[in-house]
């Protein structure tokens, strides 16, 4: 294998589903990001239909201008998958039958469909292997994906078409291959920021995020959070580890640092069990609004029992003075959604439970609701008591899509608020 850099890429999508509309090209956008998240420039995406002739000038096209061709689709069993046969001839390959390639699709029949479904004549097409070919494996399909290398020096990889094969195989055969031609490897780190949005995020690192390369910088925004991918390049992990450090030092100490509460972390409810354990804390909640959403997602993380003690959902107001002891004349004076409540729902659950934290949650989640003048749907207040005293947080989440919506986000917040309080 040499190891030449690859200047430019293009994708070319096959089949005839993306050209009716009937399908959306998802491959090619998931392929173009990740080839620019190692610094591989995609040039052009094309899309031809499952015809033979205009595939040929499609890829004889697209290796006019680029040393990179990837290809999605094409690649089953049946007559219309031409991609393999028209590459190699591309390529002036013959095909072989490749016995290892052979014996993993039996193996994957046999796996899936036992005695009820056999292998076909057809199924056998599919090992069949251009000569001199690297197989790219494909644990969730029967077709493998396919590197030419060519004496030009331009490179085919060939990649099935339905995306739960093709994601994991971009991500576990592709990217590596093309960092092992460097003789590099690449490593990333996931910075998890909430209470700042992706806009915000990108305005203030909008400079680091242009000027690097390598790491490169990647925001996106994923259930109400935004997260930061960094992803490095080296010759080998170690280095490749200590330069995404580096970025995520520099990153912590812009405006988005204080946002920032994990790295690597995945979830803000696994950042504060953590960080309950750490600390030798405990948790309860009350739940209005949210309905067992902030329970339910610290009972998601292993080892939440020895930092949670346990929630209540307390809907109407008597369940809150039942439960909670939040008092009658509370409720009559300001209402159950309201900061006075939150606060006694939040000491309630804090004292009764006896545990060094009480979250608690109310509003309006809508949206048959209609609020009231001071709080329209989409308000909610989030209560985080201690032993040094309550504190009530208002948030306005109206405008939000959607009842899920606004309790999804509110449940994030609240655990947001519970990590920042013990940070
Ligand atoms: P199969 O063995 O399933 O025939 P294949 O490699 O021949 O795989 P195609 O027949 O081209 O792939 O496509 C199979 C399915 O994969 C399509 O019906 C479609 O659902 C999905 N698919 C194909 N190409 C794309 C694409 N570019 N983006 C998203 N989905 C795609
Ligand atoms: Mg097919």
């Amino acid at each position: 294998m040499s190891n030449s850099t690859i200047h430019n890429a293009e994708i070319l999508c096959i089949g005839t589903e993306l050209l009716l509309g009937d399908i959306v090209n998802t491959n090619a956008a998931y392929l173009s990001q990740k080839l620019a998240s190692i610094g591989v420039g995609v040039y052009r995406q094309t899309v031809v239909g499952d015809n033979a002739e205009r595939l040929k000038d499609a890829l004889a096209e697209a290796f006019s201008r680029a040393d990179l061709v990837i290809t999605s689709g094409g690649l089953g069993p049946t007559y219309d998958d031409l991609t393999k046969e028209t590459v190699a001839a591309y390529f002036g390959r013959a095909m072989h039958m490749d016995e290892g390639v052979l014996s993993e699709i039996e193996r994957y029949f046999t796996l899936r469909y036992g005695d009820v479904c056999r292998m076909t004549a057809n199924n056998r097409k599919q090992a069949l292997v251009p000569d001199d070919a690297i197989v790219l494996k494909n644990p969730n399909g029967t077709a493998p994906g396919i590197v030419l290398e060519g004496e030009n020096g331009k490179i085919a990889i060939l990649l099935p078409g339905p995306p739960r094969e093709f994601e994991p195989m971009v991500d576990n055969e592709v990217l590596p291959y093309l960092a092992g031609r460097r003789g590099e490897v690449f490593f990333s780190r996931n910075i998890h920021i909430m209470g700042m949005g992706e806009s915000a995020v990108e305005n203030e690192l909008k400079e680091l995020m242009e000027s690097s390369q390598n790491p490169t910088v990647a925001p996106y925004a994923k259930d109400g959070e935004c997260r930061l991918r960094i992803t490095a390049r080296a010759t080998d992990e170690t280095r490749a580890a200590a330069m995404c450090d580096e970025i995520v030092e520099k990153i912590y100490q812009t405006a988005v640092g204080e946002h920032i509460y994990g790295v690597d972390v995945e979830k803000i409810e696994k950042a504060l069990v953590l960080a309950l354990g750490a600390k030798g804390l405990t948790l309860s909640c009350a739940e209005s609004c949210t309905g067992g959403l902030i329970a339910k997602r610290i009972t998601d993380i292993a080892g939440a029992s020895a930092v949670f003690a346990g929630g209540v959902v307390t809907y109407t107001n008597e369940m809150k003075e039942k439960l909670l002891g939040v008092k009658r004349e509370t409720l009559a004076a300001y209402s159950a959604v309201s900061e006075q409540v939150a606060a006694e729902m939040a000491e309630g659950v804090r004292t009764r439970l006896g545990t060094d934290i009480g979250i608690s949650t109310t509003g309006y989640a809508g949206p048959s609701e209609s609020g009231d003048e001071k709080n329209p749907v989409g308000t909610v207040y989030i209560g985080i008591s201690t032993a040094k005293g309550t504190q009530v947080t208002r948030f306005s989440f109206s405008g939000m899509r959607s009842r899920e919506y606004i309790r999804t986000l509110a449940a994030g917040r609240a655990l947001l608020l519970a990590f920042r309080k013990i940070m």
